[in-house]
């Protein structure tokens, strides 16, 4: 069943819920340092609004671990919101609740209020009913536009839709989808797909389903060094799963003939993961036993942007190395220069290589920047995200 969006519903009047992804990074005093999901957020905020609708925001923040930690308030965010929309947003003392309710009751048409952190309630998480239902009771018509928790059923992506009439997704939710469809039914080839970060263990699922779709797999990270190690190397103190090296093997195996598999050929090594630690450029046969591989080397960075330069689809997820520090950060941003000097349609996700592409300046050269690390991951894995299944449930008329 096709999805119904935002702008095909009958909003004025209406208490419109939606549940958007404000789970933003702060730092100790609760700045928010990245307002990215905030911006992204506002043509479904705005479109509301003006159309009418008393505009009910929910989101998560962070894992609070009880219920109205101070730590976890969104109140930054209302604050931040209020001044981007240059309009008032209420912030609810809670999510659910009398009180709730009669803030709701006093909402005027085009009226914005932010209801508190959803997961001061554990049961937003266990997608528990009679939460699900305290919160589809406050609304008329429900709006998702958090795509970065799409893959999560939780009450707020999944449970409450079952007690509102008339669901759709926002703007944000539908390029999200719009964008990574583009990258699974149908890609132009060559498609070439990079996955980098910690574990092989998180990408199993993305990799086993891009064998079939993908000209190209570029592998980095400290992810490589499993199969590095798979492929008989000594890969020193680096990064490894030993419990994936029998299933890396496998991959490998199945890739033969299939597909180009890529991993390094050569990597910054050093003698621990610290920035003042002696530091060399190391080849895959020469791994010193006491060192730790943190990015990849020169050679593989020429190999991975030969292949990116031919892309005419790109798919990447996690850094090629240790980012965070700048001597193992070279890798990752010399991949996104990469896919930006590329005419491909790409696609970057995760909040790390998003980062990367951000800090390397080249964020408006991505064809889309998808919000949801593991959301995306999850599409592309060509897995069903329980929270875009709900839409798909529409009943009713067209409010
Ligand atoms: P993930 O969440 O799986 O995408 O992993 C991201 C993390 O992987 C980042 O914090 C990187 O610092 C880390 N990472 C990337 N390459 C390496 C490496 N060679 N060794 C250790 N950690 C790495």
């Amino acid at each position: 069943m096709a999805i119904r969006t935002v702008d095909q519903l009958e909003l004025k009047g209406k208490r419109v819920f939606i549940r958007v992804d404000f789970n933003v990074p702060q730092d100790e005093k609760n700045n928010i340092t990245d307002e990215t999901r905030i911006l992204l957020s506002l043509p479904t905020i705005r479109f509301v609004s003006e159309a009418g609708g008393k505009v009910i925001l929910a989101s998560h923040l962070g894992r609070p671990k009880s219920k109205k930690d101070p730590k976890f308030s969104l109140a930054p965010v209302a604050e931040r919101l209020s001044q981007l929309l240059k309009e008032r947003v209420a912030l609810a003392t809670d999510c659910i609740g009398e009180d709730v309710q009669k803030q709701i009751g006093e909402m005027r048409e085009g009226d914005l209020l932010l209801l508190e952190n959803l997961r001061f309630h554990p049961e937003e998480e266990k997608n528990e009913e009679a939460f699900s239902k305290a919160l589809g009771s406050l609304c008329d018509v429900y709006i998702n536009d958090a795509f970065g928790a799409a893959h999560r059923a939780h009450a707020s992506t999944e449970g409450m839709t079952r007690f509102v009439p008339v669901v759709a997704a926002g703007f944000l939710m539908m390029k999200e989808i719009g964008s990574l469809e583009k990258a699974l039914v149908n890609p132009q080839k060559p498609y070439v797909a990079i996955l980098g970060g910690a574990k092989v263990s998180d990408k199993i699922g993305v990799i086993q389903n891009l064998l079939d779709k993908v000209t190209t797999l570029l592998v980095g990270g400290g992810m490589a060094y499993t199969f590095l190690k798979a492929e008989g190397f000594q890969i020193g103190k680096s990064l490894v799963e030993e419990e994936q090296i029998g299933f890396s093997l496998q991959l490998l195996e199945k890739a033969k003939g299939k597909i180009k598999f890529l991993l390094p050929s050569d990597h910054i090594a050093a003698e621990r993961m610290d920035v003042q630690a002696k530091r060399k450029v190391v080849k895959n046969d020469n791994i010193p036993s006491e060192w730790v591989c943190l990015d990849i080397g020169p050679e593989t960075v020429k190999t991975f942007s030969g292949e990116i330069k031919s892309a005419r689809t790109i798919f990447w997820n996690g850094p090629m190395g240790v980012f965070e520090m700048e001597p193992f950060s070279q890798g990752t941003f010399a991949i996104a220069k990469a896919i930006a000097s590329t005419s491909a349609f790409s696609i970057v996700g995760g909040g790390d290589s998003v980062a990367a592409v951000n800090k390397a300046g080249v964020a408006d050269k991505i064809s889309h920047l998808s919000t949801g690390g593991g959301a995306s991951l999850e599409f592309i894995e060509g897995k069903k995200l329980p929270g875009i299944e709900a839409l798909r449930k529409n009943r009713g008329g067209l409010g």
